[in-house]
């Protein structure tokens, strides 16, 4: 294993050790869950949209350490961020996991140690669920009450 795939390995190992982010955000408005049947992973994304600004984002659920890595890593990383600009990341992060090239993916920050999983088909669903549970909160009607949208992968 090279230097750089170690370095990508014991991130995904802290984040799923100890996920950022975990639990419910705070005033959320947009709730949704997502779930990866092949793997049993499960996800719970919950976010505050004040506008177009994603103020605080949260995930709960459970799966394998890809999935809860990937989620820990995406609510650090779109916290803060306008609506396009997070599904833009999607983009650029979904590229990544299906191995497209991304020219080095600097704008990714540390979402790149996800580089490894388009070398696993399977793991590629595990590494997008936040992401795409993300994506169906953000497309969600805003919600006074808990009562999640759901997603599966394809
Ligand atoms: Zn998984």
């Amino acid at each position: 294993m090279s230097d750089l795939q170690e370095l990508y390995q014991s991130v995904i190992l802290d984040h799923n050790r100890k996920p950022r982010n975990f639990g419910a955000a705070d005033g959320a408005n947009r709730v949704a869950e997502g779930k990866n049947p092949l793997c049993g992973d499960q996800v719970l994304i919950s976010l505050h949209l004040d506008g177009d600004r994603i103020t605080d984002v949260k995930f709960s659920g459970h799966g394998c350490a890809i999935s809860k890595a990937s989620a820990s890593l995406m609510t650090t990383a779109v916290k803060g961020k306008t609506r396009t600009d997070a599904e833009a990341l999607f983009e650029r992060f979904h590229a990544l996991v299906l191995g497209q090239d991304v020219g080095g993916g600097k704008d990714l920050g540390q979402l790149v140690v996800f580089e490894g999983v388009s070398r696993f088909p399977v793991r590629v669903k595990c590494a997008s669920l936040a992401w795409h549970t993300l994506k169906a909160a953000l497309a969600s009607e805003a919600i006074v009450t808990t009562s999640p949208a759901t997603v599966t992968t394809e």
